[in-house]
């Protein structure tokens, strides 16, 4: 086999290797088996590995290249895929017990599109049950660990993708994010993660969450690969009706907008707040952006503080609407009873963890009549300004940075207190509400306890600005 720093390996990087023959699809597949069998034991990233439709279809790449053909784009790319997404044949139990004996019957777009491309598919991730939490501690199968504290969360809800990336147990993997699913896990493990714009990428065959937020995107090793990735998967797609295909014109000149509102955030009569070297590793960075041609200058985004308020009541609103097929007659579990209210009762008292509950009933309360207006009417409103205030700074600026998450990855049960986690939300949630690209990407590491720890920056654009994301984000890791 070829000698390889396999952890640095990249898709474009493999791809040159594979066309150079010094590289086949089947040793590229056993790199990342033979790094599953090594690690995962410990670190419980995956909730199955497909190895035996992984030969199969390295064999089949490999007699493809052997006899001559061109290489598509992504063959022999292993891509770990969040448990949440459905792949045809295989299970998909979005980390509940709800789904625990549900196979998916059709591919979700976005894998349809990335296995047209020759990408290939490593096995499941583990999530937060239905995608609802920060730390992959919600899920009804077990815990993932961060790889550079076990001791420690990886993030959520995408924790399974994020650790499969960082600890080189797969080249890239798929996330969802709903209010920071991809990109905070991304900073706590040390990957790069992308939330499209909403719409960009196709909705079909992924477990809904709250719609309106819900986005598939890549993580990934590099900045390029997610590019990479995000530009199999983006496009608008007849079975998502809110998906479409969108660029807005190239700036030659960057100006990056810093949130002030952000930078000084601490939550009000409570002790969470951005932590100061967190602070100081994305100041450093926006100093190297300012020294290398970009402008950089202070921006408003006056409504943060509503952010958080109006995403925990839009969001669960949507869950519950969303959660209510789950009775067990027509998916995955069911519990015989009495009656079928006593069934629906019993099926769902069994099938959801705690958190899951949490949200429907927070969902049902503010749906229903007599609040509705004082809780989901008035959060619509505020939505919309936090989408204005958006609009407003990019009049001003063409990117806005920040940091991903305002402190590093938190030991286990720290966040018991559900409040607490959700306040980790602050920064990621504002794209999803605006429904604007975000970018996280590791830009220096912190001391906790002896460790060190990753910290992500945060890169936003306007509506289907991606590739402003990809620019500044390629260049800051040549300068960090
Ligand atoms: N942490 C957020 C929540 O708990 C975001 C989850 C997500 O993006 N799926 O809702």
């Amino acid at each position: 086999m070829a000698v390889l720093d396999d952890t640095q390996l990249t898709i474009a990087a493999s791809r040159a290797l594979l066309q150079k023959g010094e590289l086949s699809v089947r040793e590229l597949v056993s790199i990342f088996l033979e790094r599953i069998k090594e690690k995962d034991q410990e670190l419980g990233a995956y909730l199955e590995v497909f190895e035996e439709h992984l030969w199969e279809e390295a064999e089949a790449q490999d007699k493809m290249i052997r006899e001559g053909n061109t290489i598509k784009p992504l063959w022999g790319v292993p891509i770990a895929v969040k448990d949440n997404i459905l792949i045809a044949g295989e299970r998909a139990n979005a980390g509940s017990r709800m789904l625990e004996n549900y196979t998916a019957s059709y591919d979700a777009t976005v894998i349809r599109k990335l296995r047209n491309a020759g990408a290939l598919f490593l096995g499941r991730t583990n999530m937060d049950e239905f995608a609802m939490g920060s730390s992959t501690e919600h899920s009804a199968f077990k815990k993932t660990k961060n790889p550079h504290d076990i001791t420690r969360v990886p993030g959520g809800s995408s924790g399974g993708s994020a650790v499969a990336v960082a600890a080189g147990m797969a080249m890239a993997a798929l996330g969802s994010d709903t209010g920071g699913s991809i990109r905070q896990p991304a900073a706590f493990c040390g990957a790069v993660g992308l939330k499209p714009t909403y719409g960009a990428v196709s909705r079909s065959g992924l477990i809904a969450m709250a719609s309106s937020l819900d986005q598939i995107g890549p993580l990934a090793r590099s900045v390029e690969d997610a590019e990479l990735l995000f530009s199999f998967m983006q496009g608008e797609d007849p079975k998502d009706a809110t998906s479409r295909s969108g660029i807005i014109a190239e700036r030659k000149d960057i100006r990056i907008g810093v949130p002030e509102e952000y930078f000084s955030w601490k939550e009000k009569g409570r002790e969470e707040g951005l932590e100061k070297d967190v602070a100081a590793c994305v100041r450093r960075a926006i100093t190297l952006l300012n020294e290398n041609g970009y402008l950089t200058k202070t921006i408003h985004l006056p409504n943060t503080e509503y952010v958080l308020p109006c995403y925990y009541v839009l969001m669960p609103a949507e869950v519950s609407a969303n959660l209510a097929r789950f009775d067990g007659v027509r998916y995955g579990l069911h519990e015989r009873a009495g009656t079928l209210l006593e069934e629906y009762e019993r099926t769902r008292e069994r099938g959801f963890g705690r958190e899951v509950k949490r949200r429907i009933l927070l969902g049902s309360f503010v749906l229903s009549s007599g609040f509705y207006e004082a809780y989901y009417g008035h959060a619509l409103k505020v939505r919309r300004a936090i989408k204005r205030d958006f609009q407003h700074a990019f009049e001003e600026v063409d990117v806005i940075i920040s940091p991903t998450v305002p402190a590093p990855a938190f030991r286990f049960g720290e966040k018991e207190d559900p409040v607490a986690m959700y306040l980790g939300d602050i920064f990621t949630v504002p794209a999803n509400l605006a429904g604007i690209p975000a970018l996280s990407m590791p830009c220096g590491a912190v001391e906790r306890d002896g460790k060190q720890l990753p910290v992500g920056v945060q890169l936003m654009a306007p509506w289907f600005g991606e590739d402003r994301l990809f620019a500044v984000g390629k260049r800051l890791e040549e300068l960090l």
